[in-house]
């Protein structure tokens, strides 16, 4: 069966194209700068040259066509024709309380998802988009939804519920949602088999450190707790992004500084983090380099990073009364040999043993950065959300074949 994973943004659209009997990518590319002059199509099919195409592409129905065409393309192409897509499944960012797990799209679910624009107003309507436009280009072809939040819909009340007016949750539905989904449970479920143990018997707390971060906490193959909340800002220091503050920061600023609440909105999501703490950049890779140059603000930036990622690994472990294992994934994660150090060197009470010939190896593969005797095992496993959108479509739709 061929599936093709779709990742909508407002004016971008990601995609891989996957043989599910292997499980293996037979294309992967990208369009960017839909619907400004220049538009780009990448794309990089399996064993041949990357292909760049630089043309007008004026919305979603215009990429999928063009994706469609590269697809089938007689010297760039990986399909004899477009009949051989069996489905499509996308990447929705929110599935609010109504989306548990992923769903065959009908037109009911894109209902709901539409109902839920207000929750996500920059991702759902791109992703919406992503649907017509497949819709429109391959009518017959069976379509699913793989939503950010849906794995945390697990959480108990203790974790989702803000303690504030409850008429805000049973009016607006005000609430922590948690994202990197797809993520913490493909790492979670990858971790297990790297343990050798059932996820089912295993207190994990998975890291999903990238661009945006987040870690969660899994038990018993379920998310218990997450750090992000009703939008991806709550939790942890992030690139660009703050993470936790005091709430009363937001009025105290727009009174101070006369700012408007977008301005804030934007100071909070684009211009703090550890691009605001270092002067630098939001990269890690930038901020370590500056840091072992001896760079003050780098490493400001750096310590207030890692040390807020183990006040959560913490909060968690005792949220979960046990720990088994930390699992580092994403960007800086699967990367960071310094975050990985100073987050696991000084854990070491809870019996995180690193092992440092371990955490320098660099490779593709989930693998143990602890040492054989830890009593609690340290993990890099890389993610790979698109694989489990794959995984999700395939089974929906066989099971309604
Ligand atoms: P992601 O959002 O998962 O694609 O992660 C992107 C982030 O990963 C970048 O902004 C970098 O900060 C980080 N990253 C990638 N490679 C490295 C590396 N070798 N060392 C440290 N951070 C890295």
């Amino acid at each position: 069966m061929i599936i093709l994973v779709m990742n909508a943004g407002s004016s971008s659209l990601k995609y891989q194209l996957y043989n599910m009997e292997e499980e293996s990518v037979l294309a992967t590319g990208r369009v960017e700068r839909i619907g400004m002059d220049a538009s780009i199509l990448v794309h990089e099919p399996a064993g041949k040259q990357e292909v760049n195409e630089v043309s007008e592409i004026l919305d979603h129905v215009t990429a999928v066509r063009k994706l469609i065409e590269i697809l089938t393309h007689k010297e760039y192409g990986v399909l004899a024709s477009i009949k051989e897509i069996n489905a499509v499944g996308h990447r929705v960012v929110h599935g609010g309380e109504s989306f548990k797990q992923s769903t065959l799209v009908t037109d009911d679910v894109k209902k709901e998802i539409r109902r839920l624009f207000d929750l996500a107003p920059l991702h759902n309507p791109p992703a919406m988009m992503g649907i017509a436009a497949v819709e429109y280009n391959l009518p017959e072809v069976p379509q699913v939804v793989v939503f950010d939040t849906a794995f945390h819909q697990s959480m108990p009340q203790e974790s989702f519920l803000y303690p504030i007016p409850m008429v805000l949750y049973r009016r607006h539905k005000i609430r922590r949602y948690g994202f990197h989904g797809t993520s913490h449970d493909y790492v979670s479920k990858q971790a297990a088999i790297t343990l050798g143990k059932p996820l089912e018997s295993l207190k994990l707390v998975t890291c999903h450190i990238g661009n945006g971060a987040s870690c969660a906490a899994i038990m018993n193959g379920k998310s218990f707790d997450t750090s992000m909340g009703l939008t991806p800002l709550e939790g942890l220091m992030m690139g660009t992004r703050s993470g936790d503050l005091d709430p009363a920061i937001v009025p105290f600023t727009m009174n101070k500084e006369e700012l408007t609440l977008n301005e804030v909105n934007s100071m909070l999501n684009k211009h703090s983090g550890l691009q605001a703490i270092s002067g630098i950049g939001s990269d890690m890779r930038e901020i370590v380099e500056a840091m072992d140059a001896g760079d003050k603000q780098a490493k400001l930036a750096f310590d207030m990073y890692t040390y807020r990622l183990r006040k959560y690994i913490g909060a968690y472990a005792a949220g979960m009364n046990g720990l088994d294992a930390i699992v580092f994934t994403a960007g800086v994660g699967e990367n960071s040999v310094a975050v990985r150090k100073a987050v696991c060197e000084n854990l070491t009470f809870f019996g995180i043993e690193l092992d440092e010939a371990r955490n320098e190896v660099r490779s593709k593969e989930a693998r143990f950065i602890s040492t054989d005797d830890s009593r609690v095992k340290a993990l890099v496993v890389p993610t790979n959300e698109e694989l489990l959108i794959a995984r999700d479509t395939y089974q929906l739709v066989q099971e309604e074949r």
